[in-house]
């Protein structure tokens, strides 16, 4: 199936994949974003030699997204990684999962995959059960999820 704006953010992404500052792991990402507007934004994972101060792909795309001033509602996101051994299916992290929901809709799309033809498809719902939604209220999960509480004494 033709799909040209699947085709324009896959090769965006690897476009920018190949900018990724990595000097440590040697795993190239690179996101690219459609927005709701249209427009496309890209980023790449930035490491730092203070490990926790690197920066994932999808970061780096969201904040171009915001920065835009456009459309903030992600309508879909590839994500492609490759790492020493060539091209991974490389799923969003946790924190990105949380990042990328902050601007989805129910039908945005997170597509990763090992190369074009084996981009797939997910939902944000799906792949961030349980997630934090409100300052006031609990996750709306799935009960099925939660573990029954320790019996006492034990
Ligand atoms: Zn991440």
């Amino acid at each position: 199936m033709t799909d040209p704006e699947l085709d324009a953010l896959f090769a965006l992404a690897a476009d920018v994949q190949r900018h990724a500052h990595v000097p440590y792991s040697n795993f190239r990402v690179g996101a690219a974003i459609q927005a709701s507007d249209g427009r496309r934004f890209a980023g790449c994972n930035v490491e730092n030699i203070a490990y926790p101060q690197g920066s994932c792909a999808e970061t780096g795309a969201i904040s171009a997204m915001v920065a835009s001033g456009g459309s903030r509602a992600i309508r879909r996101i590839v994500i492609l990684g490759t790492g020493p051994a060539g091209p991974v299916a490389c799923a969003p992290c946790g924190g990105c999962r949380q990042r990328i929901l902050e601007f989805a809709t129910p039908d945005t799309e997170v597509w990763f995959g090992p190369d074009r033809a084996g981009l797939r498809p997910h939902r944000i719902d799906a792949l961030l059960p349980g997630a934090f939604h409100s300052l006031t209220e609990g996750p709306a999960g799935d009960p099925a999820a939660t573990l029954a509480p320790p019996s006492p004494g034990a």
